[in-house]
């Protein structure tokens, strides 16, 4: 099936290997990012060694077709998954989690390698990166490469970098391949610059849908976030130089629900004194329009974020240009040092080598460099912005957890936030990108800022029944949901009166008769008036 913009959407990524002529495929169960990146180098280092691969979202893929892998010759898959939460596959994997936990496929013909993306201070290390990895083997696939696992709590990229360097020796071994000429940066994606393009169709920050912040239409998701006014934004610390804040979201008419314990992201937007100063630092115009557009006709992602849009759009909405970049970023910038010197900088401090390693996790991470400082601290090093554009990591939205509860709140999302403030080890001020946003989110009597937001359901929730006792353990911010708990409990104490009960017992029913019966709210009612005049519903209430 060839949908008009011409790319594939055929769920079956045995017919896309087969019609683009790949033996390779990468799947990435990814909620940051991190794990999609990963899975990106991957199926470029594969390049080199003659082998073509396609990076594959396992949510946009039939996963049955695992079984099919020997209809293509020298087949490979390779599966970067992350875990998330308490041992919890990310969003886009839970579906193949669900389909191999069933585990009736024969995988006779798979050929396999996972990498791990986790946290080792969680209890649930890695979780799902050992599920797939023992899964498949049970399941009748033949493990080419032993399973790498990343830890996010010491050094995720180094973890990657050093499985990656055994991983491919091996992987030539096993499909009779070999290193193909020089390492070379590859472009994934073309750019165009766009000279007279109505503005109407220009992104301006949006996560998805073109003009979806003038134009809000729930529901509202990752991809459609609402536009919520901040009512409250109040400095909870009365002295001392940290700073707590207490924010208040007006949900009011946007149909977003939440529960005590959910969570709320909210997609920031970075400094404009740092997107200036790349623009500064690269002499570009930043309000020149653009759009990136994959080469890959077969690959499920057509950009890198909504293109087409200006450059300043893209370095303030769209991509990470606070945190460390990794080694691959500056890697692939590398031919665009001039001077010998910084290039030989770079190519040492992104070798594989233990050298390597460490002056990178000394001059990168522990200086925690962004990149305008690495393109300061290296005046010849001076990548063009597209490509810069390419490599840079998605910014992703930030979570906080909701501290307060719907039955007091039912119109507006609390949070509890600290300040991310501190200066670097090498004497530079840094902010955190989304708190110090927020910060600046002030309402001015009428006037109220506002910020994109969707909840997040949570497994974090008080015991169903409200007489079970509860300890609450929240160090800082850790006390925000319990919050919302307490606010919760009180009502629920002041919900067993009986009026209220009544009146919450024909909400429900009235849900349920819209969602089960198809209905609307008048008919709704309408239907429950029926019911009550047949005597097929009836309460007996006192208080
Ligand atoms: P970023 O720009 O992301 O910068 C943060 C980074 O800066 C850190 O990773 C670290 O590398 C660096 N850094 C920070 N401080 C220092 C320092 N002193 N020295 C050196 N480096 C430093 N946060 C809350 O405040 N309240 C909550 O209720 C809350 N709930 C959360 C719930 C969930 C499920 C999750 C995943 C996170 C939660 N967080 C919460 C964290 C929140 O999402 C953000 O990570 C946090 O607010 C920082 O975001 P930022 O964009 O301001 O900072």
């Amino acid at each position: 099936v060839m949908p008009a913009s011409g790319r594939s959407n055929d769920p079956s990524f045995i017919n896309k290997m087969r019609n683009s002529g790949k033996n390779m495929i990468v799947f990435y169960g990814s909620q940051t990012g991190t794990a999609e990146e990963f899975a990106g180098r991957l199926a470029k280092d594969a390049q080199r060694y003659g082998m073509k691969a396609l990076v594959a979202d396992p949510e946009e893929c039939e996963m049955e077709d695992l079984s099919k892998m020997g209809e293509i010759e020298n087949s490979f898959a390779v599966f970067c998954m992350a875990t998330y939460g308490e041992g919890d596959p990310t969003d886009n994997a839970q579906e193949f989690h669900e389909w191999l936990e069933d585990g009736t496929s024969e995988l006779n013909d798979l050929k396999y390698a996972v990498f791990g993306l986790g946290n080792k201070t969680y209890e649930n290390y890695n979780t799902m990166g050992k599920f797939v990895d023992s899964k498949l083997e049970e399941l009748g696939g033949t493990r080419v490469f032993e399973l790498g696992l990343g830890d996010d709590d010491g050094n995720l990229e180094e973890d990657f970098v050093t499985w990656r360097e055994s991983f491919w020796p091996t992987v030539c071994e096993h499909f009779g391949v070999e290193a193909t000429g020089e390492e070379g940066s590859v472009r994934q994606y073309a750019v165009t610059v766009h000279e007279d393009i109505p503005k109407e169709k220009i992104f301006t920050g949006e996560v998805a849908r073109l003009k979806s912040f003038q134009n809000q239409k729930p529901p509202y998701d990752a991809k459609n976030p609402y536009l919520s006014p901040v009512i409250v934004n109040r400095e909870l610390h009365k002295g001392g130089d940290r700073s707590c804040m207490h924010l208040e979201f007006d949900i009011t008419g946007s149909k977003i629900r939440y529960e005590s314990g959910d969570h709320v992201a909210v997609y920031p937007i970075n400094d404009s004194e740092l997107v200036n100063g790349i623009g500064d630092i690269l002499s570009i115009d930043l309000d020149t329009v653009f759009s990136l557009l994959n080469v890959d006709e077969e690959a499920s992602k057509k950009h890198p974020f909504p293109c087409p849009c200006s450059y300043r759009t893209a370095l303030s909405h769209y991509l990470d240009i606070t945190s460390p970049p990794r080694t691959n970023v500056l890697r692939d910038l590398v031919e665009y040092a001039s001077d010998p010197k910084d290039k030989e900088f770079i190519l040492a401090i992104t070798s594989p080598t233990p050298e390597g390693k460490k002056q990178y996790a000394d001059w990168v991470l522990a200086d925690q460099r962004d990149i305008l400082t690495i393109l300061r601290d290296l005046p010849s090093f001076r990548p063009p912005i597209d490509h810069l554009l390419e490599m840079l990591p998605r910014l992703q939205a930030r979570y906080y957890s909701i501290a307060s509860s719907p039955k007091l709140h039912p119109q507006s999302i609390h949070i509890t936030a600290i300040l991310v403030d501190y200066t670097t080890r090498t004497g530079r001020p840094a902010k955190g990108v989304a708190t110090s946003w927020l910060k600046n989110k002030i309402p001015n009597g009428p006037l109220k800022p506002t910020v994109p937001i969707y909840v997040r359901k949570s497994q974090f929730k008080l015991p169903f029944k409200p007489t079970t006792p509860v300890i609450m353990i929240g160090p800082g911010t850790g006390l925000a949901p319990f919050r919302g708990f307490i606010q919760e409990r009180h009502q629920a104490k002041e919900c067993s009166d009986a009026r209220n009960m009544a009146r919450d017992v024909n909400e429900v029913l009235r849900e349920v008769i819209m969602e089960e019966g198809g209905k609307d709210r008048a008919q709704a009612e309408d239907y429950m008036k029926k019911l009550q005049s047949k005597g097929r519903y009836a309460a007996d209430v006192w208080s």
